[in-house]
């Protein structure tokens, strides 16, 4: 009797909430009700996006962008002992401290965990943008005697060597000329090796007449065994196994679920590439990701970028998902289809330009998680994959990330920070009016030159070494701002009208020369390669306008301000630069790479630097922002099914990382 009774409750419950009867209560909150400030600390504010038409996917891409999800929050401890090899011990006992010391209220946990907060930001002990080590404002003695209260870790003067003494593992990714990178830098990707040893490795594995080249070292740390070197690779049952299963057991999941065929074998030869550490692997992989270009869904998920590594071989671990806003995708689907428009018209030598810009898919997206390199510091345009073969055979893909940049700028209204920087008001009207389009147009012309350009045959894609990026991210630049420029953008609708790039124009100098060196410790160099390259840009277009004036540096009452002149001047500047630096790509020419970023990209004016400073100290802003994600809930039937998806953005900055380090601790 009791066994029927069961029965039919059951049955009754299951219909109850299976079905037709189920109401998603998925809904994205208006922009004025929502809260996109979390908290200040150091020089970094932490805000909150909104994940906007989440609630119009299907219920099965709900699930696929659920799993990938999980897939993207996995890999986070990678990132963590990539940057240093200490990091995950240091972060865990720091965790422990701050979870359980007695007294919360001395000015040692004070600074204890303030520590632990930037830890959390960088992924590791040191600053992503200048490379330090974080200089801690708690005593080694209450580290020592806590640690030992609260934490199981051995070795703990060990690690409090690490963290007190400046002298230790002083920088992340050491960039400086005349010294060996790779042996005065603390990231984990070599062991042992100077950089002569690994560059040397390396030259030795490449083939000059292989036409599709993988990409070597990409994967793996660098070791030397015996006096051997060795590459240690990462993949299951190899280097960060433990991770990467629990990446693939979410991939695996969402293979199933995906939205289409193409979708599904990019996924699938993602699983496959975890499992064998094969770089060929990962270029099928990458050929397949691009490929699939109907999906809704998309995603990162893997070792993609090589900014952490002083020689650039080796990628940082990121992980993000996104799907394609359709309502803000005629813009970026203008720009596609007029790739190769730009292509011809680009100011450089026609032997740089590509015959046939193929497939450049350019998008705008919303983020749904942010991980990995990605997170909580995010970039808001990204293009992929970073091989030049497969770009040029098959194209890549470009995003920007809408969702993010409305954070930014709903999280910067109102703050003082033109009226102090900009020389007048009309250049204040001109940036106010503009830059909210101007900016995300910038990001996807960015975007969309990384996909341009060739390299003459025979050239070495690594010849500029070091040096790459910083090229890179300026040739991007410097496109991105030469075509805004032209009146083609208004005829395709992408600009509002013919002043407009002027607002792209002041805003972009004026960061360049001035306001970007509030990230600047003054007496510090410029670390990062998009700062390096803006101040590159910037620089050798003010000494070009020497005598034309097109571009200068007026000071009124003590106060360092940038003028524009002549826009259409600075316009033809920018078009010089952009020939040079796009033949320095094509030809891989070391020298002048070297020579450019030497003499602009690097050292900063010191008395400038403490000036902006202290303008910028005046209006309580901070200079760097990263990210919380909203706390993904799945919803199933009784069955077990998946019916929806519950969104909550209501979770603090450290309840979210003890949350990850609990949850997702898994080497
Ligand atoms: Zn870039």
């Amino acid at each position: 009797m009791k066994k029927v009774f069961f029965t039919i409750m059951t049955a009754s419950m299951l219909f109850s909430c299976g079905g037709n009867s189920y109401k998603s209560e998925l809904q994205t909150p208006a922009i004025e009700d929502f809260n996109f400030k979390v908290e200040e600390f150091a020089d970094m504010a932490i805000l909150r996006y909104r994940v906007p038409d989440i609630e119009n996917l299907t219920t099965q891409q709900k699930e696929l962008l659920y799993y990938l999800n999980e897939a993207a929050l996995q890999g986070r401890d990678i990132l963590f002992d990539q940057n240093f090899k200490y990091n995950l011990p240091i972060r865990r006992i720091l965790e422990a401290i701050y979870v359980n010391a007695e007294d919360k209220t001395s000015e040692n946990f004070k600074g204890l965990e303030l520590y632990l907060k930037q830890v959390w930001v960088y992924n590791g002990i040191h600053h992503n943008y200048s490379s330090e080590k974080f200089v801690p404002e708690f005593t080694k003695e209450y580290f020592l005697e806590e640690a030992k209260k609260h934490s199981d870790v051995a070795d703990l003067e060990q690690f409090a060597e690490i963290i007190f003494n400046p002298e230790l593992y002083p920088k992340r990714v050491n960039r400086a000329a005349g010294v060996d990178l790779l042996l005065t830098s603390a990231m984990n990707y070599y062991e042992g090796v100077s950089q002569k040893e690994a560059e040397d490795f390396y030259d030795a594995m490449k083939d000059p007449n292989d036409k599709s080249p993988i990409a070597y070292g990409l994967n793996s740390k660098l070791i030397k065994v015996d006096g051997t070197l060795k590459e240690d690779v990462y993949k299951i049952d190899g280097l960060y196994s433990d991770a990467l299963k629990k990446v693939v057991y979410w991939l695996e999941k969402a293979a199933k679920v995906a939205e289409n065929d193409a979708q599904r074998a990019a996924i699938n030869e993602l699983i496959k590439f975890n499992k064998t550490g094969n770089l060929k692997d990962f270029d099928t992989y990458a050929i397949l990701w691009v490929q699939d270009s109907t999906s809704q869904i998309d995603f990162i998920n893997g070792f993609t970028e090589t900014y952490g590594d002083p020689i650039g071989f080796k990628a940082s671990w990121q992980g993000i998902v996104h799907f394609i806003d359709f309502s803000a995708n005629k813009r970026a689907e203008t720009i596609g289809e007029n790739a190769q428009w730009f292509e011809q018209n680009s100011p450089v030598d026609a032997r740089f330009r590509k015959d046939e810009a193929k497939g450049v898919s350019s998008r705008v997206v919303t983020a749904a998680i942010l991980g990995g390199d990605c997170y909580p510091t995010t970039p808001i345009g990204i293009n992929l994959p970073n091989s030049n073969w497969i770009r040029a055979a098959h194209g890549s893909k470009s995003i920007t990330i809408d969702n993010i940049k409305e954070a930014y700028d709903e999280a910067a209204k109102g703050n003082g920070f033109s009226k102090e920087f900009y020389w007048s008001d009309v250049e204040i009207a001109l940036v106010e009016k503009y830059k909210s389009t101007t900016g995300k147009l910038h990001t996807d012309m960015h975007e969309l030159a990384h996909g341009s350009g060739k390299l003459l045959a025979g050239t070495d894609p690594d010849a500029l070494r070091a040096y790459g990026s910083v090229i890179e991210e300026a040739r991007a630049d410097l496109f991105a701002l030469y075509f805004m420029g032209d009146e083609k953008m208004v005829e395709l609708g992408l600009m509002p009208d013919k002043e407009a790039f002027k607002a792209e124009y002041y805003s972009y100098f004026t960061n360049g020369l001035l306001t970007q060196l509030t990230r600047i410790i003054p007496g510090n160099d410029i670390e990062q390669s998009h700062m390096r390259n803006r101040q590159l840009v910037s620089k050798w277009v003010l000494e070009r306008s020497k005598d034309d004036k097109a571009l200068e540096i007026r000071v009124r009452d003590g106060k360092h301000f940038v003028v524009v002149n002549d826009y259409q001047l600075l316009r033809k500047h920018i078009g010089e630069l952009m020939g040079e630096v796009q033949r320095i790509k094509s030809t891989g020419d070391f020298a002048a790479a070297q020579k450019l970023v030497e003499t602009y990209a690097i050292r900063v004016d010191r008395a400038i630097n403490q000036e902006i400073v202290d303008r910028y100290n005046k209006l309580n802003l901070r200079p760097y922002r990263g990210f919380v994600n909203p706390i993904y809930t799945p919803v199933f039937d009784k069955k077990g099914n998946f019916i929806d998806l519950k969104i909550d953005y209501t979770e603090g900055y450290s309840e979210q990382h003890l949350r990850y380090s609990k949850d997702y601790s898994n080497l």
